[in-house]
């Protein structure tokens, strides 16, 4: 039998533990896998080899799969890379290829929380209020020009590499500042961030895990409202919520 060749969709804290327990596993397994990055950060910081780009669509994706022998794929992306879960979804069941989401549980309201979840960004700008606000924005891919539209408020932006978009605030005179950093982040540090930069409101994903949990737990104390994105609704196709259930289907089992 041809051994197994695991295709991991990356891009996040899991897909990397993922990888690095199947490389720590690898010594006399049959079995082999490849990471797959979009390529968006310019220096990706991984424990194991990895590709590199989009696939090309779904067509792109299929010759992949075919080329490189792929016997299963583990979607870990971000929960918010829904294109790529979508393109995964489509294509493994084109190739019959069995496919399992790997997807961080959502954060919870907790009492103190002042939250207002929305669904899209337009619904994030429109949330804002009249009144001009320092806006902490943590995440680059929150397509930055829909905040022309609120362009009374200061945006603070955190992001790994420069963002597309900012070029557009600039333009339309919408005040704002980057930071480049890449986290985990500790909840002392983002709580002085909040207090030295005067945060007022926070922008947000519903990313879920620990990682970059600080920034809510800081809000939480500071009782700074938050307009939290909720998550896009999950795939189709068996689910895990954490590494050790994606190694259980691995070998065969429910996640
Ligand atoms: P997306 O909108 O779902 O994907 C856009 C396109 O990027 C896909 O159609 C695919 O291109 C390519 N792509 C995405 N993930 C890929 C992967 N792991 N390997 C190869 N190609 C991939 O995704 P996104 O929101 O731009 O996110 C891109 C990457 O950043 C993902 O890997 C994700 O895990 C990570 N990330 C995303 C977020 C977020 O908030 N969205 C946050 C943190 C990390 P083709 O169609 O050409 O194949």
């Amino acid at each position: 039998m041809q051994p197994h060749h695991i295709l991991i969709l990356g891009g996040t804290f899991e897909a990397s533990q993922l990888a690095k327990s199947l490389h720590d596993q690898s010594r006399g397994q049959a079995r082999r896998f490849t990471l797959s990055l979009a390529g968006r950060t310019q220096t990706p910081v991984q424990p194991v080899p990895f590709r590199s780009g989009g696939f090309g669509g779904v067509a792109g994706l299929l010759s992949y799969l075919a080329q490189e022998n792929i016997t299963r794929v583990v979607d870990a992306t971000h929960p918010f890379a829904a294109q790529m879960s979508r393109h995964a979804v489509i294509a493994c069941a084109t190739a019959q290829i069995p496919l399992i989401q790997l997807s961080r549980p959502a954060w919870q309201r907790q009492e103190q929380d002042l939250w207002t979840e929305v669904d899209t960004i337009e619904q994030a700008v429109a949330a804002l209020p009249q009144a001009p606000r320092r806006v902490f924005l943590t995440h680059g891919r929150l397509d930055l020009a829909a905040f022309t539209k609120a362009p009374q408020h200061f945006y603070l932006i955190r992001t790994i590499d420069r963002p597309d978009g900012l070029d557009t605030l600039t333009r339309s005179a919408v005040a704002h500042s980057l930071i480049l950093a890449r986290g985990p982040f500790g909840q002392a540090e983002e709580a002085a961030l909040l207090q030295n930069e005067r945060i007022e409101l926070l922008i947000t994903k519903n990313s879920g895990g620990s990682a970059t949990y600080a920034k809510i737990l800081a809000a939480r104390a500071a009782r700074i409202p938050v307009i939290l994105l909720r998550r896009p609704p999950a795939q189709d196709c068996p689910q895990a919520s954490d590494v050790t259930g994606v190694m259980r289907w691995l070998h065969g089992d429910r996640p």
